[in-house]
């Protein structure tokens, strides 16, 4: 049995019993912003669908609002995950202080470079749970994931700073050890080839040990993933993609922000609600495999109201967007 739980995610919050079928538990918020990386893999990276919604913005008062609506609701925890990376958004410490203020747990996706030893106790004593990623502990295997130079060290210092500085936050709930970090793995042929002595999952793990939640997920193939997606998976006659996802599966101690409830269903569509640039969306993944699937601004209830409305249609189908 999984013993180690993320603060704040479904699977904590379905611990504490607090997850029943529709009933508002998470707000995610897609930020729309730069990254210090250019990743092979980047799913948001060289994507052009959304140049055309470059003038909308999401105001920090219109976030305040809805927050404000989301709490009274019920909502538990706020997400943030970057289509690019967290902590370089403009308005990345009013949100951590609003969310604060709100009494609301709050997970923060991050490739984690721009952290130091300040500000990674500042979030953790603010509720804020981390979630780092990294895919390779291999200096010249990381550079080329990241297409850049230069960062691996601090990379790795920031998060091995995070993993010893989160001790300090854990605590014991109902037998499992609830922790405020999680770090997040997506397998490749680069990183994961026991035919080449490449276990690079097997390493991360030994020096995460019992400290955080690991969780590998699977690279989705869009933006830069999909013409890089043969360096990555491999190609169509030795396609890697089966034995990755067992892998996945093997290694992963526990889940990330969200994804499946117990019962395997998605608890995006069920519990959360999504915006992105102020639209309102399915969920992340929606976002890119079907465009359609985006609603103008309304209040949290409206849109909670009209989500359910379609989930009632669609009674066993899990996920709202793929058939
Ligand atoms: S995958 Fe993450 S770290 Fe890499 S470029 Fe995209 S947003 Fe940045």
């Amino acid at each position: 049995m999984k013993k180690i739980l993320l603060k704040g995610s479904t699977s904590h919050l379905e611990k504490k019993g607090l997850l029943l079928d529709h009933n508002l538990l998470f707000v995610e918020e897609c930020l729309d912003v730069g990254c210090q990386y250019n990743c092979l893999k980047c799913f948001s990276k060289g994507s052009k669908r959304f140049q055309n919604l470059s003038h909308i913005k999401f105001s920090h008062s219109i976030r305040i609002k809805l927050m404000k609506e989301a709490k009274k609701l019920g909502a538990k925890t706020l997400i943030i995950s970057g289509e690019g990376e967290s902590f370089l958004f403009r308005d990345i410490e009013e949100i951590i202080n609003l969310t604060n203020k709100l009494k609301m747990n709050m997970i923060i996706f991050t490739n984690g470079l721009s952290l130091n030893q300040k500000k990674i106790k500042e979030y953790f004593s603010k509720g804020v749970s981390l979630i780092i990623s990294i895919d390779s502990l291999n200096e010249k295997t990381y550079d080329k994931l990241t297409r850049t130079k230069g960062n691996f060290q601090k990379a790795i210092t920031n998060l091995k700073t995070a993993l010893k500085i989160s001790k300090d936050y854990q605590y014991k709930f109902g037998g499992y050890k609830i922790v405020p970090i999680a770090i997040n793995t997506n397998p490749t042929v680069l990183t994961y080839n026991p035919h080449k002595g490449i276990n690079e999952i097997e390493r991360i793990k030994q020096m995460i040990k019992d400290d955080a939640v690991y969780f590998l997920s699977h690279i989705t193939p869009e933006g830069n993933a999909i013409s890089n997606w043969e360096i990555l998976i491999g190609n169509k006659k030795i396609n890697k993609n089966k034995e990755l996802e067992k892998i996945s599966e093997e290694y992963s101690t526990g889940t990330g922000a969200s994804g499946k409830r117990k019962d395997k269903k998605c608890a995006y569509t069920l519990n959360g609600i999504a915006h992105y640039k102020g639209y309102w969306i399915i969920c992340p993944q929606s976002n890119y495999i079907n465009p359609s699937l985006r609603f103008p601004k309304m209040s949290v209830s409206e849109w909670v109201q009209i989500k359910n409305k379609k989930l009632n249609k669609l009674k066993n189908q899990v996920c709202l967007f793929k058939k």
